[in-house]
């Protein structure tokens, strides 16, 4: 089993490299990827750069260069729901692009032909998440992730967002992975942290709790990995 971990930012993937300590560096494409053996299976680690474009081709070179069969995202994101605050955790349920907008054609916001404006994620790993919740005493909240190529601050346009997909969060990556993970028939979960509230302090929120908020994420994505691990070892 070869399991792809990845993050947008090297704050989001370094505590993961902390903890593993001794892996191989390979460059490709533009980019860093990070190769472990832990526990007996096989990990690809790797920050993508930001945005969707990037994100999308971390994603695919992790699953078609790596042979990654399974892809957990860990990373930092904007509260849309009230109820989320800064280093709370959410698990994407779905996720949509709220940046893909060709309703001059009549179409829903987010939608292409042959697409769909959301993309759901793997079932089981959300299962998973939460036993893994349990057993860290942490409450993670499911809901759904809107990505786009933009960082949300200001109220107007998250609350678009919030009606326009009912999303809780808001970020740059996850929605474009999903698509990825999605059409080349890869389980996957976004664990997003919260660093702000996409509001007009968004940046500053988000430079204060990025690396505390990203451990967060990272802690929890590696108990996954340990969770995955078990359940390959009773099968
Ligand atoms: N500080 C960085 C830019 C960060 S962009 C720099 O100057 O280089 C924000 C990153 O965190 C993206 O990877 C995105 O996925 C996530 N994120 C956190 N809060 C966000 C918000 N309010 N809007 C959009 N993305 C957000």
């Amino acid at each position: 089993m070869k399991i792809a971990i990845m993050g947008a930012m090297p704050e989001e993937i370094a505590p993961i490299l902390e903890k593993l300590k001794d892996y191989k560096t390979t460059n490709y494409a533009g980019n860093k990827y990070y190769e472990a053996t832990y526990n007996g299976i096989e990990l690809v680690i790797a920050y993508s750069k930001i945005g969707k474009v990037f994100s999308a081709l971390t994603a695919s070179t992790m699953i078609e260069h790596f042979g990654a069969e399974k892809l957990l995202f860990s990373g930092v994101a904007g509260a849309v729901s009230p109820k989320l605050k800064v280093g709370d955790l959410i698990v994407a349920t779905k996720l949509a692009q709220h940046d893909l907008d060709i309703t001059a054609f009549g179409h829903p916001f987010g939608f292409v032909p042959e697409g769909s404006v959301f993309v759901e994620a793997n079932k089981a790993l959300i299962e998973m998440s939460k036993q893994v919740a349990k057993e860290m005493g942490k409450s993670v909240v499911e809901g759904i992730i809107a990505t786009g190529d933009q960082f949300v601050a200001n109220e107007e346009r998250k609350n678009w967002i919030g009606s326009t997909f009912e999303a809780d969060a808001l970020e740059m990556e996850g929605g474009s992975v999903a698509v990825v993970c999605d059409a080349l028939g890869v389980d996957f979960f976004i664990l997003r942290a919260i660093s702000d509230a996409a509001d007009m302090d968004a940046s500053f929120s988000f430079d204060e709790f990025l690396e505390t908020s990203a451990i967060e994420s990272a802690e929890f994505v590696m108990k996954m990995v340990d969770k995955i691990v078990l359940s390959l070892n009773k099968n």
